[in-house]
């Protein structure tokens, strides 16, 4: 990743750059003898460095300096440090479980192009396909018996009257099926079914789901244009995420890691933003090239890149979990598509949330939004078993038969209640 706020010295990015002139003051401090041109030793720098990490970490608000510093830390003690402190947020605001919602990928038809994405619609390599109804509540039936409490559909864009009608039946469906002594309230249901109108979110409201998952994929308006065509723009997510609100959904945003052009900077920016529009739910993830795209060409670039890309995505959950404290964060499956145990780091790194794959296998290889995607042959039964086991490995529990709300939606309905 482009960290443009970094002199062109190599030695001084290899070690990260913080407060560089305050490292050369504090090491002229240790030693008045010193001359002005002597440069500070390694471990005096990586001394000094882990002391101003520390710092940071002290303070309960951050600047965007501070976010930036944080994020570029890549020395192992500063890491750890960083991580042990969202740790801690994490303990102090969510307690240990993980939340698990069953994903299922009921579509991957798609009236979109963005330039990333392996089904959009230009791809006319993917074969296309859509779930029946009966499939749809056949997989939210397991979610329920498996008591993963809590269930996302998700699915390319699509904005006709006939989608929009199949999706409210199917949450509606859903709901009446699921709803039983352990789930009096039936499964939670997460939609992610991209940019619709305000009418159409209030209608996925009234049929019951209660969550929604619109990524603004990058903060940066300029980035947003360079991986999207024109028709898409940026103030129009910005209204939807608006909408979403006003609908009474909890929201859900993110972005994705690694973009390229996208600089340290944009990726601070990100989290501010994610504390402007006082998100409920993050879900973030490196960037995967999928060859049948119009970013395929960034291949190779992006290979060369992927463990930095895979440490700066860790590094993101954690800082945003220390700035929005009480949200629910997944750790998404980009992050296992990118490393066989990124979940699991992810939920080391401050996440609490997880999304067991439940989509049909049948059609688990028609929907490949990235190259890589994990746990292609595995039933929904072997994806439980697998993932509650990694869970439990890491002295986590899975929670059972809840629905996981964050409590960041709790706090913002009683701030708007005394607002009123
Ligand atoms: N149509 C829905 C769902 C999109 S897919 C919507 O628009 O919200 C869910 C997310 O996958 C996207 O928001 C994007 O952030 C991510 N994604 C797509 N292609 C990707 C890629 N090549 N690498 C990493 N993430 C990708």
């Amino acid at each position: 990743m482009r960290q443009s706020a970094v002199p062109d010295n190599p030695r001084r990015r290899r070690l990260g750059w913080t407060g560089t002139e305050a490292i050369g003051r504090a090491w002229r401090r240790a030693d008045p003898e010193r001359s002005v041109g002597e440069r500070p030793t390694v471990p005096f720098i990586k001394r000094r460095r882990l002391v101003m990490i520390s710092h940071i970490l002290s303070k309960s608000t951050f600047s965007r300096q501070d976010i930036i510093d944080l994020l570029s830390a890549r020395d192992p003690a500063e890491v750890e440090a960083i991580r042990n402190a969202a740790y801690r947020v994490l303990v102090d605001n969510c307690g240990t479980k993980v939340y698990l919602r069953g994903l299922v990928e009921f579509s991957n038809r798609c009236a979109c192009n963005c330039y990333y994405c392996g089904i959009r619609k230009g791809n006319v390599e993917v074969k296309r396909y859509t779930l029946t109804k009966d499939e749809i509540v056949g997989a939210a039936r397991f979610c329920a018996e498996a008591g993963y409490g809590s269930m996302v559909l998700q699915s390319g864009e699509r904005r006709d009257e006939r989608f929009v009608s199949f999706v409210e039946d199917a949450v509606r469906a859903i709901k009446r099926e699921t709803i039983s002594n352990a789930l009096p309230r039936g499964l939670g249901i997460t939609l992610s079914v991209g940019e619709q109108t305000p009418d159409v979110y209030r209608r996925f409201f009234d049929a019951g789901a209660h969550r929604y998952l619109l990524r603004i994929e990058t903060s940066s308006p300029r980035l947003f244009t360079s991986i999207h065509p024109s028709r898409q723009s940026f103030e129009a997510r910005l209204a939807c995420l608006a909408s979403l609100k006003d609908a009474g959904f909890q929201v859900g945003t993110g972005v994705i890691i690694g973009l390229p052009g996208q600089t340290v900077e944009d990726l601070a920016d990100d989290v501010l933003f994610f504390r402007a529009i006082d998100a409920d739910m993050i879900g973030m993830g490196p960037y995967i090239v999928h060859k049948q795209t119009p970013m395929a060409s960034h291949d190779e670039a992006m290979a060369a890149r992927k463990k930095d890309t895979l440490e700066f995505a860790l590094r993101m959950i954690a800082v945003t979990r220390l700035v929005c404290r009480d949200v629910n964060i997944a750790s998404t499956t980009a992050l296992q598509a990118m490393e066989p145990l990124g979940r699991e780091m992810g939920l080391l790194y401050g996440a609490n949330v997880v999304m067991p794959q439940v989509t049909p296998q049948r059609v688990r290889r028609d929907y490949q939004l990235y190259e890589g995607k994990p746990c292609l042959d595995e039933n929904a039964q072997q994806c439980r078993a697998c993932l509650c086991g990694r869970i439990r490995s890491l002295g986590r529990e899975p929670a059972s038969g809840e629905w996981g709300d964050p409590r960041h939606f709790d706090a913002r309905q009683r701030h708007a209640a005394i607002q009123q």
